[in-house]
């Protein structure tokens, strides 16, 4: 990447001179200034009796400031100009109309422009050491590249050209790029790891944007892209370069590295608007992003309010956790073999402060993106068991959802957790959807097999809905399987149904995987399921979730009917 891209303050170095009519102002009031200052100098030395008295070097305030304001050649001419009005005509005493001698003005012009070079030379140093202090403040250490006190400037300066007249064609745009799991790079390998990570994708992106548009850290996990003047389409499209090179793999110390992007974009509307707000509203469109599980999206207006909604939302569960609104219901499971009640699904209830209960189809979805989604598996583990401990449950099944799988920690230390509660992990069972997988396979098969590692069964929940394939589990370490509801609530009218079933269930059984049909509601479907080999069911023909108290009282109905019995 051609360095220069990087440019403490990029816009001073572009096409883009907003300020000119400005400098061209300022310059001007500043010699009326000093040559003012000039002629007031040399008339109190005039006034004050003449180069013979106290005041000849008050004329050195002038050329002071010339150096302060301008450059060497400047401050030695008005030194010369200081010296000139000092010479010839100036009397060294008015009041005796003594005049002085050549040599006398002459020595003082020396002196003069021995002060011009030495003050611009140590103006010049004092200029000099501050860029580079205000350089030091704007750069990432890191990774070289400009940080948010850069952006905020540049971005300042975007917006208030903006405002008075457009200077490149289109419209000042921003994305914001988050690393989604740089923090486990981090954790795994360090920062100096997550930084080349960074620096690389920053890199990637450099060479797809215009030269004349930047790159910039904006905090630890996230870049964001400045366009002075974009339309959509050639910012949609260097969104698209981004999601390329996230694709690719980065080799970082010879080790190939991979992270997850997501990206959101705003258009900067005419109007007055804070820089901040601006990248608040890329941030928007990046959760917008989250929450479709996409890559990227473009600010719209609605966000603002689904925003607005999701905090809601997080903060009322975060009260609800607090003050105990939370609880866990028990689906059981049944052997079909056996016909006997062999453990159940723990499935999240949140009794809200107005009495009502709400399911988890309401809140999980929009909290399976925030960090809340980590107190709430928490609070399930705890309670899953705390319950089989206390009641001696049969095995508990939780679901885990795909932030959960993700998150090394939470993973690596879930063996050390339950046995803090008594319980053995085999007593636990993690029901993780496909969605999980697919997102990053590689990571998804660490973690299974950590948790497979630590003795807890692992199976795959709702399958059938996403896109794993068969081929593509046999190299998962999982245990089981559940075929999703859809599967079985059309077995009764149609054949296909049927065999696509049966399919499912002998090539799972191929695989060694215990097979779980979920969503059985009716005696005909647990027939055909029965028939069909599966090894365990659940659905509301054997029982709805239940409270706890109903959950251990609950006994297999006399309407199972098994192959065995
Ligand atoms: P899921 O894991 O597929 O759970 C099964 C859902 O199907 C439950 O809905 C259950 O009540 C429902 N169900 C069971 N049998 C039948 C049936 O015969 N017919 C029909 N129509 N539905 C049946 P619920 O409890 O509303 O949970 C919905 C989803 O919310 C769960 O789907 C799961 O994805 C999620 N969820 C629930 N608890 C948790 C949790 O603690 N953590 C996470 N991450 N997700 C959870
Ligand atoms: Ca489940
Ligand atoms: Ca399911």
């Amino acid at each position: 990447m051609n360095a220069d891209n990087f440019a403490v303050t990029p816009l001073g170095r572009t096409a883009l001179d907003f300020s000119g009519r400005d400098r061209t102002l300022r310059t001007v009031s500043r010699v009326l200034v000093v040559a003012a200052s000039l002629a007031i100098g040399a008339s109190i030395v005039y006034a004050t009796g003449g180069t013979g008295y106290a005041y000849p070097y008050i004329i050195l305030l002038p050329v002071i400031l010339t150096a302060a304001w301008f450059g060497l050649v400047p401050t030695v001419l008005s030194a010369v100009i200081a010296g000139l009005l000092l010479g010839p005509y100036m009397p060294q005493d008015v009041g005796r109309g003594l005049m002085q001698s050549p040599q006398n003005w002459l020595a003082r012009i020396s002196f003069f422009v021995l002060i011009a070079v030495f003050t611009s030379w140590l103006f010049h140093s004092l200029r000099t050491s501050n860029q580079r202090h205000l350089r030091d403040l704007q750069v990432d250490r890191e990774t070289g590249l400009p940080n948010q006190a850069a952006l905020r400037e540049d971005l300042h300066r975007v917006l208030s050209a903006g405002r008075s007249r457009q200077p490149v064609s289109g419209t000042p745009a921003v994305i914001l790029v988050r690393l989604q799991d740089l923090w486990e790079v981090m954790e795994a390998m360090g920062a100096q790891t997550a930084d080349k990570v960074v620096r690389s994708l920053a890199d990637q992106i450099s060479v797809a944007i215009p030269r004349e548009h930047h790159v910039y850290r904006f905090s630890t996990s996230e870049l964001l892209l400045l366009f002075f003047g974009a339309s959509r389409e050639e910012v949609d499209s260097v969104a698209n370069a981004v999601r390329s090179a996230g694709e690719n793999e980065a080799e970082i110390d010879g080790i190939p590295l991979r992270v997850q992007l997501v990206a959101g974009s705003y258009f900067v509307e005419t109007g007055v608007i804070a820089p901040d707000s601006v990248v608040n509203r890329a941030r928007t469109a990046l959760y917008a992003a989250i929450d479709s599980n996409g890559f990227y999206r473009s600010y719209d207006p609605m966000f603002d309010q689904k925003t607005a909604e999701r905090v809601r939302l997080i903060s009322s569960v975060r009260k609800g956790l607090r003050e105990n609104e939370f609880s866990l219901f028990y689906q059981p499971k049944i052997c079909l073999k056996s016909g006997r009640h062999m453990g159940g699904e723990g499935l999240l209830r949140w009794f809200s402060s107005d009495g009502s209960m709400v399911l988890p189809g309401l809140f999980m979805p929009k909290l399976e993106n925030t960090t809340l989604i980590d107190p709430v598996t928490r609070f399930v583990i705890r309670k899953a068991c705390e319950d089989i401990k206390q009641h001696d449950l049969l095995r508990v099944s939780i679901n885990f959802s795909a932030k959960n799988l993700m998150d090394s920690a939470l993973v690596q230390s879930l063996g050390r957790i339950v046995s803090l509660y008594g319980v053995e992990p085999e007593k636990l069972e993690i029901e993780i959807t496909e969605g999980a997988l697919i997102r990053d396979p590689a990571h998804a098969k660490v973690a299974v097999e950590s948790l497979r590692n630590q003795g807890f069964l692992v199976s795959l929940d709702d399958f059938g809905t996403g896109y794993s394939s068969f081929q593509y589990l046999a190299h998962l370490p999982l245990s089981g399987l559940k075929i999703d509801r859809a599967f079985v609530s059309s077995l009764n009218e149609s054949s296909h149904a049927r065999t696509v079933l049966s399919s499912m269930i002998r090539m799972a059984h191929a695989l060694n995987l215990h097979v779980t049909v979920e969503g059985v509601e009716t005696e005909e479907q647990h027939q055909i399921v029965l028939e069909y080999g599966a090894d365990t069911a659940q659905g509301f023909y054997y029982a709805k979730p239940l409270p706890v108290p109903d959950y251990i009282n609950w006994k297999c109905g006399p309407n199972v009917d098994t192959v065995s019995s």
